[in-house]
């Protein structure tokens, strides 16, 4: 359920997306790449920040090409491009029966195996036409993709694949994260090998973190997702990417413990002196990880606060003693994620990735998107 009360004074808490962030971290990685392409990924309702407002934006930008994971989300989007001719494409690939909403929806399928390969090369057949379709070449990942010997395969006996629109083939790296790893160049290799035997195909391997691995990663086009919603995990420097959420969330209630207290399920946070804790209003239902409990913080007028107790399905309890209790009260909203206290920091205090932490963040917070006069109507 969304928020119904249009007026995010009398929320839990609040979510805020900056639209000119994303359009400035996709410029800055579209200037990067210099003449490749550069592609969108917004799967999971791009990460949660809203995939019709965050392809609109894009869209005003040049950005041309898409890729969703489901077919919903590829149905979904195409509704807000019905007239013209953007690629939407489907990474989880070309499910059984699925081929005419593919080709209804002008969705292109990520072909993963052989049969997805026979099926389309089937089905356009049949139709007399020519869909496009992007090949999926396992490099390393072992997740998805025709593994090295299926695509060798496939490429002694070619019959499907003559039938076949391949605009894209495409991979994808394993440890793009981590620089240094040789996993990434062997990837590289390996795809590039693939690639010789496809010299009219155009080929994309790159993530966020693969583009800033160097040129040589580029190729004909990059998809970065997460790294347009501003976070410099891993091996991106996250400096010139601008932070595109803040989140804030509002103290529900006020008390003063005294030595020995504890604080919320298992009573796991004992306090060791008189205390004052405030209770706040979002909790892992709204995305703030259980695992969270006792080791994060979050930050008032520029002070860290740390949280302390369970996180509860609907609230957190934090530590406010050393603020002034006249400078604090009730209703007041607290910084969860903002300037003082990145994604990344989070991500990291969660021991988790950014993509987790903004794809959980859930439909409680009330959303004010900022700057959306770039938003095509
Ligand atoms: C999710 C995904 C991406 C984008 O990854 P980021 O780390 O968010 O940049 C690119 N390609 C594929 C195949 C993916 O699944």
């Amino acid at each position: 359920m969304m928020p119904l009360v249009d007026n995010h004074k009398i929320s839990n808490s609040f979510l805020e997306i900056n639209i000119d962030s994303i359009i400035h971290n996709y410029q800055l990685i579209n200037n990067k790449v210099g003449n490749t392409e550069c592609a969108a990924v917004l799967k999971a309702d791009a990460y949660g920040m809203g995939a019709s407002v965050v392809a609109k934006a894009l869209d005003k930008v040049g950005c041309s090409t898409f890729f969703v994971a489901t077919i919903d989300e590829g149905i979904e989007l195409r509704a807000c491009f019905s007239k013209n001719e953007k690629q939407i494409a489907v990474l989880s690939g070309l499910l059984e029966g699925s081929e005419d909403i593919f080709y209804s929806n002008k969705l292109t399928p990520v072909l993963n195996d052989t049969e997805q390969i026979k099926k389309w090369a089937i089905y356009n057949q049949q139709k007399k036409i020519s869909a496009p379709s992007i090949l999926h070449i396992d490099t390393g990942m072992n997740r998805l993709g025709l593994t090295i010997n299926e695509l060798y395969d496939i490429i002694k006996n070619p019959t499907e694949l003559k039938e076949l629109n391949v605009e894209w083939i495409m991979s994808h790296l394993a440890c793009g994260d981590q620089p240094r790893d040789i996993m990434n160049e062997k990837q590289l290799s390996v795809f590039l090998n693939a690639k010789k035997e496809f010299p009219n195909v155009k080929a994309s391997l790159a993530n966020s973190a693969g583009v800033f691995l160097g040129q040589s990663y580029h190729l004909d086009m990059v998809r970065p997702g997460i790294a347009l919603y501003g976070s410099g995990s891993g091996s991106i420097p996250s400096k010139p990417l601008k932070q595109v959420i803040k989140l804030y969330s509002r103290i529900l209630q006020i008390r003063t413990l005294s030595t020995g207290a504890s604080v919320g399920y298992g009573a796991s946070y004992r306090v060791s002196k008189a205390t004052r804790v405030a209770t706040v209003g979002l909790g892992y239902a709204d995305g703030y990880l259980r695992s969270l409990s006792n080791c994060s913080w979050v930050f008032f007028n520029g002070l860290r606060l740390p949280v302390i107790g369970r996180i509860s399905m609907d609230y957190i309890t934090i530590d406010i003693t050393q603020i002034a209790s006249e400078k604090i009260k009730t209703g007041d909203f607290i910084e969860i994620i903002g300037d003082k206290f990145t994604l990344d920091d989070l991500a990291t205090v969660a021991n988790t990735v950014p993509h987790e932490l903004l794809t959980r963040l859930g439909t409680r917070h009330h959303r004010i998107y900022r700057n959306t006069n770039n938003i095509s109507k």
